[in-house]
Formats: C-alpha cells, sequence, structure tokens
C-alpha cells in the first residue's frame, strides 16, 4: 500500500497523527488540507482502528467521491468501504432512514426535490391565499428553506400569508412522507437533540469525525456535529474540521464562518495546527490571491508562500463582447492542448453564473472540443430521467404523491385531470396518500367505470411489481427492466419526440439509469432504496456527477462548484461589475464574500492563470455595456499581463500562411509575448 507518513511536511504530519481530541486545522487554500484528512484516516486504519467508527463529511458528493478514490489508493479496499464518507445530507439520510420512526414518519420517507417542492407550494398557495394576496413560490420556498436553516420547523407567525403556506407545507409533508433536502438536517438534529438513545448510538458508531470546508458549515450541521462528537458516555470528542475562512462563499445559504474560526468555544482545547506551505500553484498565482484577499476587513492574516518557483504572469484579457471572449478561449485551448503537448483535462473555465456557459458551449461544441460541465442543467433533470426513477419510487413506496402524479398518465392510462383531482381532494379530506385515495370506495363512485377500471389496473400493476421487488434473492434489475417494459414507458417516450434522434437519446437515458443501478448494486448493499437516495441527493445544489461517466474533456464550472478542486490551466472569465461582484452583493452587502469567491477561482490554478472581461455582454435579453470588476485593481500589477484582444484581431498580418483569424490571432500574440 502506498501511504507514507513522510509524503506530508512536518506540521501536516502532526495533524495527520493526532487522532484523539478535537482538532483545528485553519489554512489558506493549497496547503493540503484535504490531503492531512485522506492521510489521517489512512494513518487510523494503519493504527488498527475500525474504519466503521471513521466518518468523514465533505460539502459535495464530488468531494466525497475523490476522497474515497485518495484512500482507496492507500489502504485495503475492504477498509476503504468500511469508512464512511458522504456530504452532510447524505449522512442526515443514513440516520433517518434507521431512526426516523421516532419522529412520527415511516422509513421509507421519500426525498423531495426542488420541482416537487415547488409544486406542492405552488399548491398550497393557490388554497391559502385570499382573493387579490400574492406569493411568488420560488420566493416562498427560499423563505422557507431560510427559516428551516436557522432551526424553525414551524412559522413563527401563521397569520401571514408565507407562515400559512410555511406551516401548511410542513404539514403535507408529513402526511405525504416526505422530507425535503432542508428537512434532512433539520429532522437528524431534532432526532439527535430529542431522543439520547439515538444520539448515544450513533456517537458509539462514530468515534471518529472528521469535516472537510468546514468554513461553510451552518447553524444545524454544526449541532448535527456536535450532537455526534460531545459524548453522551463522558469520552472526549474527537472531531477534526478543517477549513479556510477565506473561501467561505455560502454565506447566503446560511453558512457561519464563526464556526471554524470560534471553534475552540465549541470543543474546548483543540490541538491547532497551521499550513502555510501551499503545494498547488504558482507564486504568481498564490500572490494574486492573496493581493486580492488583503483588501477583506475580517480575516485571520496568513502567511502562505510556495516552492513551485514564480511562474507565468496572470493574463488579463479584454475582450469587445462575450461571443470573442468564447470564441478566444475555445481558439486558444485546441491551440495549447497541441502547442504545449496538455491534455483537454488540464483545462477548466471558471464562470460566476450558470448562465455564463451557455455560450462557451455553443463554442466548444464548434469546434469539437470536449468538455464536461458542472453545474449545469443535468442527465437527472431529464424528463424521462424523472418519469422512470418516479416508476422506481413508487413501486417501494406507492405512498409517494409526487411520483405517483408523475406517472399516474405516463403514459396515458385513461384517468382524467378531473379524477386525479378528485382522488387528490379525497385524499386530503381522508388524510391518506393520493394512492389510498384512488381505491377510496367514495372516489369509484363519483367517477366513469371506465376510469374505475383503469385505476383498478393501475393498482394492481404497481401491487404486483412491488411483490416481485421484494421477493428473497430476487434480481432487481431484472424487476426494474420488466417495470419499463411493462408500462410501455417507451413506447410512449418514442410517440413524445420530436424526432427519431431526441428518442434515441432518451431511451439511451433510460438504459443508463438502469445501468447505473446494476453498477451500484457492485459497490454497495443499499439496494434499490439506497440508489434512489443517491439519485435523489445527487440534485444537491451545483453538482453533476455525470462527467465521471463521460470522461474527458475541458471542465466547465461555477465558481462555487470549484471548491477544492485544482486544475493545471485555468480560464476566469467575465470579470465585470455585476457579475463578479454579482450585481445582487451590492443591495445586500455581501462584497466580501464575492471577493472570497474569486479568491477561491484563483486558487484553482496550478500553473497558469487567465482572466478575461468583456465591454459587452448579452444579458437580459439585450447586449449591454460592461466595466471591468473593481476587484482587477486591487491586483497586483507587477504579476499581471494585460492584453487587448480587439488591438490583437486588428494588427495586421503579413504571413501568408495566416489565414484565418484565429492565426492572425495567434501571430500577434507571440509577436506581443
Ligand atoms: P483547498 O483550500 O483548495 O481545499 P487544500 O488545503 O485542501 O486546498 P489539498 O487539495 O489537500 O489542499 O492539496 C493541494 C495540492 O497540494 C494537492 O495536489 C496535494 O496533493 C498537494 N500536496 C499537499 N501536501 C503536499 C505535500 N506534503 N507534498 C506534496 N504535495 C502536497
Ligand atoms: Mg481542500
Amino acid at each position: 500500500m502506498s501511504f507514507r507518513l513522510f509524503d506530508l511536511n512536518d506540521p501536516q504530519r502532526h495533524a495527520a497523527t493526532t487522532t484523539e481530541g478535537p482538532l483545528l486545522i485553519l489554512a489558506g487554500a493549497g496547503t493540503g488540507k484535504t490531503r492531512v484528512i485522506t492521510c489521517r484516516i489512512a494513518y487510523m486504519a494503519a493504527q488498527k482502528i475500525d474504519p466503521n467508527s471513521i466518518l468523514a463529511v465533505t460539502f459535495t458528493n464530488k468531494a466525497a467521491n475523490e476522497m474515497r478514490e485518495r484512500l482507496a489508493g492507500m489502504v485495503d479496499k475492504d477498509v476503504a468501504k468500511k469508512v464512511t464518507m458522504s456530504t452532510f445530507h447524505a449522512l442526515c439520510v443514513r440516520i433517518l432512514r434507521t431512526d426516523i420512526e421516532k419522529l412520527g414518519y415511516k422509513k421509507n420517507f421519500t426525498i423531495y426535490d426542488e420541482g416537487d417542492q415547488t409544486g406542492l407550494i405552488k399548491k398550497l398557495i393557490t388554497k391559502t391565499a385570499a382573493i387579490g394576496e400574492k406569493l411568488e413560490p420560488n420566493a416562498a420556498k427560499s423563505l422557507i428553506s431560510k427559516a428551516k436553516n436557522n432551526g424553525w420547523s414551524a412559522p413563527q407567525d401563521e397569520k401571514t400569508l408565507i407562515g400559512a403556506v410555511f406551516a401548511r407545507y410542513q404539514a403535507a409533508l408529513k402526511q405525504l412522507n416526505a422530507v425535503d433536502f432542508d428537512d434532512l438536517l433539520l429532522l437528524t438534529v431534532k432526532l439527535l437533540g430529542e431522543h439520547a438513545d439515538v444520539r448515544e448510538r450513533w456517537q458509539r458508531r462514530y468515534r471518529y469525525i472528521m469535516v472537510d470546508e468546514f468554513q461553510d458549515t451552518n447553524r444545524l450541521q454544526l449541532e448535527l456535529v456536535s450532537y455526534l462528537a460531545k459524548r453522551d458516555d463522558g469520552m472526549p470528542p474527537n472531531v477534526a474540521v478543517v477549513g479556510d475562512d477565506d473561501q467561505s462563499i455560502y454565506g447566503w445559504r446560511g453558512a457561519e464562518v464563526s464556526n471554524i474560526l470560534e471553534f475552540e468555544q465549541h470543543f474546548p482545547n483543540p490541538t491547532v495546527v497551521k499550513l502555510e506551505q501551499n503545494y498547488r500553484s504558482t507564486n504568481a498565482i498564490l500572490n494574486t490571491a492573496n493581493a486580492l484577499i488583503k483588501n477583506n476587513p475580517k480575516r485571520r492574516p496568513k502567511s502562505l508562500w510556495s516552492g513551485m518557483g514564480d511562474g507565468d504572469k496572470i493574463r488579463l484579457v479584454q475582450a469587445p463582447n462575450d461571443r470573442e471572449e468564447a470564441e478566444f478561449i475555445a481558439n486558444e485551448i485546441a491551440r495549447r492542448k497541441v502547442d504545449e503537448t496538455l491534455r483537454f483535462e488540464d483545462f477548466a473555465v471558471l464562470f460566476r453564473m450558470n448562465s455564463q456557459s451557455r455560450l462557451l458551449e455553443e463554442m466548444f461544441r464548434e469546434k469539437g472540443i470536449p468538455y464536461k460541465i458542472v453545474g449545469g442543467k443535468s442527465f437527472y433533470d431529464s424528463r424521462e430521467v424523472k418519469d422512470v426513477l418516479a416508476y422506481f419510487a413508487c413501486t417501494l413506496n406507492a405512498d409517494n404523491d409526487a411520483g405517483l402524479l408523475r406517472i399516474i398518465n405516463t403514459p396515458p392510462r385513461g384517468i382524467s385531470e378531473k379524477t386525479v383531482e378528485r382522488a387528490l381532494e379525497l385524499s386530503i379530506k381522508h388524510k391518506c396518500s393520493l394512492f389510498k385515495g384512488l381505491q377510496l370506495p367514495e372516489l369509484r363512485e363519483s367517477i366513469p367505470a371506465r376510469a374505475s377500471e383503469a385505476i383498478a389496473e393501475f393498482v394492481a400493476q404497481l401491487d404486483a411489481w412491488e411483490t416481485k421487488l421484494n421477493e428473497p434473492l430476487v434480481d432487481q434489475v431484472a424487476v426494474l427492466r420488466k417495470i419499463i417494459e411493462e408500462s410501455n414507458y417507451y413506447d410512449d417516450l418514442r410517440r413524445s419526440c420530436k424526432n427519431g434522434d431526441e428518442a434515441l437519446k432518451r431511451e439511451s437515458n433510460v438504459r443508463d439509469l438502469v445501468e447505473g443501478f446494476s453498477r451500484y448494486l457492485e459497490n454497495s448493499n443499499g439496494g434499490l432504496r439506497g440508489y434512489l437516495d443517491a439519485m435523489a441527493l445527487r440534485q444537491d445544489k451545483e453538482e453533476d456527477e455525470k462527467d465521471k461517466e463521460q470522461g474527458t474533456g475541458v471542465m466547465l464550472i461555477t465558481l462555487h462548484a470549484s471548491k477544492g478542486l485544482e486544475f493545471p490551466h485555468c480560464y476566469l472569465v467575465g470579470l465585470e461589475e455585476g457579475i463578479l461582484p454579482h450585481d445582487r452583493s451590492k443591495v445586500e452587502g455581501t462584497l466580501d464574500e464575492e471577493r472570497r469567491l474569486l479568491y477561491v477561482g484563483i486558487t484553482r490554478a496550478q500553473k497558469t492563470l487567465t482572466m478575461t472581461y468583456c465591454f459587452s455582454r448579452y444579458r437580459y435579453g439585450g447586449t449591454i455595456p460592461c466595466t471591468p470588476s473593481s476587484f482587477i485593481k486591487e491586483l497586483d500589477p507587477n504579476l499581471i499581463e494585460r492584453i487587448d484582444l480587439k488591438k490583437l484581431l486588428n494588427t495586421p498580418v503579413e504571413a501568408p500562411a495566416a489565414k484565418s483569424r484565429f492565426a492572425a490571432m495567434r501571430a500577434a500574440v507571440e509577436r506581443s509575448g
């Protein structure tokens, strides 16, 4: 096994081998914090600490997977498998699936995604609002989410419309045996807080707890960690947290940087380790980042240095517009790949807003440059994937109203919308699920016989699938294939597609999904329930795991999603007022957080960094003029090389070989460099 402690520097090694008591690593970007966590786990395993008792929490599924891979290279496979590495949300699902009954939910609860949430909230607003009263569903959703992340499971004032909707929303979820993403945390904290027996059991299970990116935890996440680590049996807490206050970028989601800055108050007398050597970036990159972040008033000063050499200056490119910006990047990556013998995976393009990726994608596709996108619309958002997942979820638990509504007439089976509405009303009246509502004699009496037959057939089909799925030693993958076949889903899909290509693509998505389940079973014993949970959790905000399967290409990624990652050559685009810093930050007074976001972006780069801004950009349905980001003045001019794309493009080129505009530009770049 390739785990060697001497791969760490002195303070890193000190941190990795301090396994008992609280441990705090508060250190700058690229200093090996994440590496220390991984090595610490490997070290513990070598010390014969039971790997089952180790819990490492990361912020994204991507980070958890990466850590899992890194660990797999250091310890035996079966040891690595026993360590729990998960996101906060996945950890909560694990705890709730075992113990949620104490809170009056059933163990087979459904996880509501954002779409389900919005649907339900919309319905409740219509029902609750008085004439003339208005509430935007998305605004309501985010207010409710904020409240829950503050630890409120009920509104403070039910007389307001939002309060009433919040109260009804919580009641409806509970009745549907469903939880949303915020509930996962809220309910887990409630469960551990109120039930000492449950808390103690999980404390005994996880003796060693580690949390990466601790600067981005919110109040509830800290509470969760505290419940697990502060032991009822009087043993000292074994909790190690690592993070960087300069990289706290989730304030808008309720993250509290005080969680890490005041760690000592939550866990007294920690071992504190300082890391100052950056192993990731050249000095030009690191010092550019340092010059920027110095402008933030409230921060712990750090001195970071790098042994990676000075490196090239940071290039600051000004482009006439966003189209030229994207074209420049696509052309240059294509060229550099060849000239510098690089791979497409060595490049990343980072941006502030999802919408910025559209032009880049277009340009990359045009030029045949492979790319993978994180943070964009994903596989899991496509309707066929959602439909089929709903079929599977309803087979496991037909009381899943959101799922049932999705599939009840996909494919059409003669149950009219009116009938469904009637069934829903009855289900609300009788406080039961839609599935049970469909079977009420009261419903049968009020709808046409044909509809009753259709319902009976549908109910029988779901029951039959459920029975099959629960047979001992059954091949679940085969059952899922059967469900898709017997539901005639493919026929319906084909009918609803514009052309053959689209149909093929969508069908292959469905097959990929079943394939995914079969691969999942190879590495896990969670069964269909576990798979559906993993699918639901993947939709967690910023990420898309599909790039894992798709493999190669330039990484297109939002700044938020890039946290913790590194790339040899980075392009940071759209450094303009209103984008970075974002418009909203001026109203909300979060300029410091925008600066940290740029800091995170800059510190992702290992060897070269190119930043770009435009003088006009397509936004809000039209072309608008842009001004360079105010952050640019804060950078150290000695480390920056300015390039004016327009000048380059207009420079006459003598060489006859330079036929295309791109070649002209390239020639000019070479001359000026
Ligand atoms: P971030 O703040 O961005 O999350 P980090 O502090 O977690 O960064 P890592 O990602 O762990 O830093 O490490 C940054 C890079 O430096 C990685 O490529 C890692 O392998 C490398 N590295 C860290 N420590 C050492 C070391 N002692 N020797 C060689 N390489 C190292
Ligand atoms: Mg890290």
